[in-house]
């Protein structure tokens, strides 16, 4: 048995229940095969595999809190520290009533490579809670948010740990976080990014992981001759990512047709309205269905079913597993030439295989959108600095970092002789450099 195939299974029996974390390292280490072939003898005596599959630490805590109505609440908190052998851990914080453990591990473990691809000195974390924003009072937020972080302002600070938002974590919750760790520790430090703009957040944060997005898709269309501009594209979510991914595709002279949320999607044949979409969703926090009402060319329908539209360029943005198997023969039955993931593992394995064969251009999350953990490592810089770079300083920053990913992970492929395949490349060019840090490091 290869030694890919032994960690594989050590994996599965030590995981048995977190069946979102065996699909990342699955699909991470056979992508890896090749690498972990060419150095199987050293890889094997220093156990690597078997060390980077196991987070340095899992934690897991009570949140209580007090709703309007005087009922005390608990829920869930978590924070995987997974790897820091290049930098501190990061990641993001996950609010969702879905997070439990697994969910959590395999968006730490993916966060390693990730943030090794921007070339920016950050290991690999990732955290968050069982607890649902959607629907509380401004006060009840503020409570769940000062009490998750009196557990975790034990475990983290700016040399150790800096997390950031995700799905239910914008800069309202990174607001109430912030204050409690500064209460609680006394100092003021870069202790999470996605802050404010009047204390220590970086401009073009907001924007970066959908604005990088398109940066890579950019790079990744002119080196086939292709360009954005004229094109029509599907988005998926209606969140941060696909905000600023739809945005920045029609300021590249694209089309964007459809958003969606956890409840419906919709289809809008004169493009995406993207100011209507942000008071719908930034201001107001309401349902696609109030986009529907105020948009005429817009239809709202129920359920999911964006990948049935006709298109270019498909983006899933929402979450993860949300582009199965039907969804890619949809879209490459259409003629879709490019899938670049916003969200995290928004496609499912069967589905990434079946686009790659069917000759799709497909770039997975980890490069892709990692446009927004590289933009944080840039606001770790200027809290080190105390200073603050300007939109275009940060803008610029970003989209170099994009090209460069995507360049990087186009070599990677190519010196592996797998050219084209940009979800090997990412696992191997993110893998090797935590790889040579970790071997130079000792067994820790
Ligand atoms: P948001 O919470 O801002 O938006 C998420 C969007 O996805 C919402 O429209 C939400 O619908 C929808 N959604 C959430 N869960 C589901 C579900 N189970 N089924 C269908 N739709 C769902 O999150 P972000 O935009 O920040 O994040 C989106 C993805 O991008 C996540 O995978 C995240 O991990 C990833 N990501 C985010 C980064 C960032 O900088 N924000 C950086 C890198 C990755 P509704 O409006 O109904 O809640």
């Amino acid at each position: 048995m290869s030694y890919v195939d032994e960690v594989l299974e050590l994996v599965k029996k030590k995981n048995a229940s977190e069946p979102e974390f065996i699909q990342a390292v699955t699909e991470v280490l056979n992508s890896l095969r090749p690498v972990v072939e060419a150095n199987e003898e050293l890889y094997k005596k220093n156990a690597i595999l078997e060390r980077i599959t196991e987070p340095d630490r899992q934690l897991m805590f009570r949140v209580p809190w007090v709703d309007d109505k005087g009922q005390v609440q608990v829920n869930r908190g978590f924070r995987v520290q997974f790897n820091n052998a290049i930098g501190p851990y990061k990641g993001g914080l996950r609010l969702h009533p879905s997070v439990n453990l697994g969910i959590i591990k395999f968006l730490g473990f993916e966060q390693i490579f990730k943030n090794s691809l921007t070339s920016l000195p950050i290991g690999g974390g990732k955290g968050g809670s069982d607890f649902d924003p959607k629907g509380k009072s401004d006060r009840e937020i503020m409570a769940f948010c000062q009490s998750f972080m009196t557990e975790l302002s034990k475990y983290i600070g700016a040399d150790v740990d800096v997390p950031a938002g995700d799905i239910g974590t914008g800069a309202r919750e990174i607001g109430f976080m912030f204050g409690q760790y500064k209460r609680i520790k006394g100092t003021f430090e870069g202790v999470l990014t996605g802050k404010g703009l009047t204390y220590g957040g970086s401009l073009a944060r907001t924007e970066a992981t959908g604005y990088g997005l398109l940066y890579l898709t950019q790079e990744l269309m002119k080196c086939h001759g292709e360009s954005i501009e004229g094109k029509t594209v599907v988005v998926s979510g209606a969140g941060n990512v696909a905000i600023y991914a739809t945005q920045k595709a029609q300021q590249m002279g694209a089309k964007v047709v459809t958003c969606s949320d956890s409840t419906g999607w919709i289809y809008d044949a004169e493009g995406i309205d993207v100011a209507l979409l942000k008071e719908v969703k930034e201001v107001k926090r309401a349902r696609l269905t109030e986009y529907a009402a105020a948009r005429p060319s817009a239809e709202y329908h129920e359920g999911r079913g964006v990948w049935q539209i006709k298109c270019d360029i498909a983006l899933p943005c929402a979450t993860q597993n949300e582009l199965l198997i039907e969804d890619a023969k949809q879209l490459v039955a259409n003629g879709c030439k490019c899938v670049c993931e916003g969200a995290n593992m928004p496609t499912t394995i069967d589905a990434t295989e079946y686009l790659q064969q069917n000759g799709v251009w497909f770039v997975g999350g980890k490069a892709a959108n990692a446009g927004g953990v590289a933009t944080s490592a840039l606001e770790m810089s200027q809290n080190s600095e105390r200073l603050s770079w300007s939109f275009e300083e940060v803008d610029a920053k970003l989209q170099n970092i994009m090209v460069n990913i995507y360049h990087n992970i186009d070599d990677a492929a190519k010196r592996y002789g797998m050219e084209g395949n940009y979800v090997a490349g990412a696992n191997i060019a993110g893998f090797e450099k935590v790889v040579n840090a970790m071997l130079a490091q000792g067994v820790c």
